[in-house]
């Protein structure tokens, strides 16, 4: 039933603030930049990059599930929303920072 989720887990240098991201040393996709936290909208399913709309996602804010952390990401360009399990390495403080 899951077939579609492909699982990525490559080195990215970030479209928004250039940050050179490694590939996430716990194993998880690394979908997201760790230094501001911006996504690409480049999947329909999870990993399967046929997206066309290939815009940035801005962070919105977090949310906890249990044990992990979840981002939202919003399309600049098709508003779609999405969430995304953080990363251990990820700069969570600018989503803290954001709801004060
Ligand atoms: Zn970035
Ligand atoms: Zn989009």
């Amino acid at each position: 039933m899951s077939q579609k989720f492909i699982k990525r887990n490559e080195s990215f240098v970030c479209q928004n603030c250039g940050f050179f991201n490694t590939e996430d040393k716990n194993g998880s996709c690394r979908n997201h930049c760790a230094e501001c936290l911006y996504s690409m909208h480049l999947d329909i399913y999870p990993g399967d990059r046929k997206s066309y709309c290939k815009s940035l996602m801005k962070p919105m804010y977090m949310e906890m599930k249990g044990d992990n952390i979840v981002i939202y990401h919003k399309c600049i360009s098709c508003k779609i929303l999405k969430k995304n399990k953080a990363s251990r390495e990820d700069n969570l403080s600018i989503l803290y920072e954001e709801k004060k």
